[in-house]
């Protein structure tokens, strides 16, 4: 059983790891009902990014994908999270939650993959949703079969990563498959879920025109998805898999330049969607 901590406020930036030793793996790994407990990376308290108006990002551990473009490697296991209550997050999210109402935000989850701890994000949603906040989960969609509806009742937006549309390209990028993200979309098209799809454009591993088609195509007739976001790759992570001593095979790999990124947006939008 690991030991119950306390969570800083920090930034998806900052190098996290060991911090839970006696964690389960993420790969077997299913919270109890009740969700009380949970493994988590960081906080950040005023993006204007991940989500409408200002948001507070809590950033969870464990994630079942391994994308070669990985910013956050070190939210990729739950022993390099910092066990924490839920008690505890939601009662650090009311100190702001006057502030993030007022200024048209709310509360986002993001990863490593929300849905590895499925439990505790809903726990955690449902104290945003007591305090009126607005709620928005970022997630790769691999295990969207495990949200129920109640779970994604206390949702109000969904970004959405869709890291490839080619099978073999998405393998290949994340070493899982495609298909369960693809399902899930659908899923949140029929229901008319608000939703933001995100592309990440990797230079020579994500920016072949066909594969931006083939996501355009699926993306543009659902009328449940507000934008395309297209986001350039960086090497901002650079550092965590050097001090992780995992092997980065991107280590060479410019970050997507202007043009390109305008080339891409401009697919989207030729497809029908609403993108930026
Ligand atoms: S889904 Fe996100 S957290 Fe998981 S490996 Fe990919 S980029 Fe990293």
């Amino acid at each position: 059983m690991s030991q119950v901590g306390t969570l800083d406020a920090g930034s998806r930036h900052d190098l996290r790891v060991g911090l839970s030793p006696d964690a389960p793996d993420e790969n077997d790994f299913r919270d109890d009902a009740k969700g009380a407990f949970g493994y988590a990376h960081s906080y950040e308290t005023s993006s204007r990014y991940d989500g409408p108006g200002l948001r507070v990002v809590l950033f969870l551990s464990g994630c079942l994908l391994r994308c070669k473009y990985c910013h956050n490697p070190d939210t990729w296991h739950l022993k390099d999270g910092t066990y924490v209550s839920a008690q505890q997050v939601i009662d650090r999210l009311a100190s702001f939650a006057p502030a993030l109402r007022s200024l048209d935000g709310g509360l986002t989850i993001s990863g490593g993959e929300p849905m590895v701890q499925l439990e505790f994000t809903r726990r955690i949603f449902a104290g945003a949703k007591r305090m009126k906040l607005h709620t928005a989960i970022e997630t790769s969609g691999y295990l969207g079969a495990r949200a129920d509806d109640d779970f994604l009742a206390n949702l109000d937006l969904i970004l959405l990563d869709i890291k490839s549309s080619n099978p073999d390209t998405y393998k290949k990028t994340t070493g899982r498959e495609l298909e369960p993200t693809l399902r899930f979309a659908e899923r949140l098209a029929a229901m008319g879920k608000p939703t933001w799809i995100r592309f990440t454009l990797v230079p020579g591993l994500t920016d072949d025109p066909a594969n931006v088609d083939g996501i355009a195509k699926f993306v543009a007739p659902m009328k449940n998805v507000q934008w395309v976001e297209v986001q350039p790759f960086h090497q901002m992570g650079a550092f965590k898999w050097k001090a992780m001593k995992i092997d980065y095979e991107l280590a060479d790999t410019p970050s997507a330049p202007p043009d390109l990124k305008k080339r891409v947006i401009e697919q989207f939008r030729a497809a029908g969607c609403n993108a930026r």
